[in-house]
């Protein structure tokens, strides 16, 4: 179903999305991918919050690219923690846009886009934010507690560690090009760090932020924060609830889909796939078990607890299930602007009975008996 199309309890509609809104996709949807082709399914489970990453005092980056889990060619992670005082450095990103949600604590984003509007944005936790491709962007953590946040990017190959940091750019700059530049005496970039800092330390900031010293803001459709988890979640059933944020309720972002599914003890996200985008899995909390079929009798199971990434490629079926005692939630990010899914129960419904029927070898009084309805999260009592 479509993020339109899904809400309240139980309830199903028809699609929406018209056929203008199918994109062809990134280059990689029509080229064969040999981990792919392979006669097993490739791994596609990385234990993101047991990695080591990058590390300045209490402050990391993590990450998951191709180079970790090779499967993940159309979408790369982060986990990154930032102690009180401690910035992300200002840079930007070539190949890559930048979604994010934020766990704990609280942050500043200071974005220019390539109006030479600027933006800065407070965040807390179930905050979101969206960076398009390219655009110059800082993060500061807010307080006196850490900040911690999961960013998602819109190419697997795509390393933070790889990013346009303003210090390394200036490091490198001869100084008389920079004082010609800027207006400034060469002798004045002498104290000037030679070589990328990534991890900025200072004071935290003051609780207003100072204005930009252009008066060019932001106008509201094109702002880069979104509130998910104060939003109405878009489904709830018995099973659980997810929220959902797409381009339709976020239109700077164009490339990614977030969601936030939130399952009861023993609930599931019913079998389904997504016919536009490539899906990043992170557990949020709680432990989970994902099938992952992809076709030529090809099926794996995984189990994954809290902190681990999961990857499902464009077009292959799935499903999630809350396998622990505990609520679970895990955050999704989908490489796409445009949610599309089709789940298995909305299909049967979708199909006349005889046919279903022969394709099974059953009876009527089986195939009668299939959901006349889309599932969505399923909890084992009768539907
Ligand atoms: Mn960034
Ligand atoms: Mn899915």
């Amino acid at each position: 179903m479509t993020a339109a199309a899904a809400t309240g309890l139980g309830s199903v509609a028809a699609s929406q999305v018209s056929a203008s809104e199918y994109p062809s996709g990134p280059f990689w949807n029509n080229v064969p991918d040999p981990d792919l082709s392979k006669s097993t399914l490739p791994n596609f489970k990385f234990e993101l919050e047991k990695s080591t990453g990058r590390v300045d005092g209490g402050s990391y980056g993590k990450e998951v690219t191709v180079e970790q889990l090779p499967i993940s060619t159309g979408i790369a992670g982060v986990s990154m923690k930032l102690q009180p005082g401690v910035a992300r450095e200002l840079h930007w990103h070539a190949t890559a846009a930048e979604w994010a949600f934020v766990i704990s604590g609280n942050c500043r984003t200071t974005v220019i886009n390539p109006e030479g509007q600027s933006e800065t944005n407070d965040f807390e936790p179930g905050d979101v934010w969206y960076f398009p491709r390219g655009f110059g962007h800082s993060i500061q953590c807010l307080g006196n507690q850490p900040c911690h946040f999961i960013l998602i990017f819109d190419n697997g190959y795509f390393s933070e560690f790889g990013t346009f940091s303003i210090t390394d750019w200036i490091g490198h700059t001869p100084k008389e090009l920079l004082a010609k530049n800027l207006g400034l005496p060469a002798s004045a970039f002498d104290s000037f760090p030679k070589s990328e800092v990534y991890f900025v330390h200072g004071q935290p900031p003051p609780a207003q932020p100072a204005l930009p010293h252009r008066g060019h803001l932001v106008s509201p459709p094109n702002t880069h924060k979104y509130k998910l988890l104060a939003q109405e979640p878009h489904a709830t059933f018995a099973g659980g609830r997810e929220w959902l944020v797409s381009e339709r309720e976020f239109p700077i972002s164009t490339t990614v889909t977030g969601v936030v599914l939130e399952l009861e003890p023993g609930g599931l996200r019913e079998l389904h796939w997504h016919p536009n985008a490539e899906e990043w899995q992170y557990v949020l909390g709680g432990t989970i078990s994902v099938t992952l079929f992809g076709a030529k009798g090809r099926y794996a199971i995984e189990s994954f607890q809290t902190g681990d990434v999961g990857y499902i490629p464009q077009g292959y079926g799935h499903s999630i299930e809350n396998t622990g005692s505990e609520k679970a939630r895990v955050l999704i990010g989908f490489n796409t602007g445009l949610y599309q899914a089709i789940d298995l129960s909305e299909w049967l419904a979708g199909n006349p009975d005889y046919l279903l029927e022969a394709h099974f070898n059953q009876k009527p009084d089986v195939v009668e008996k299939f959901p006349k309805r889309d599932v969505f999260i399923a909890t084992g009592k009768p539907i």
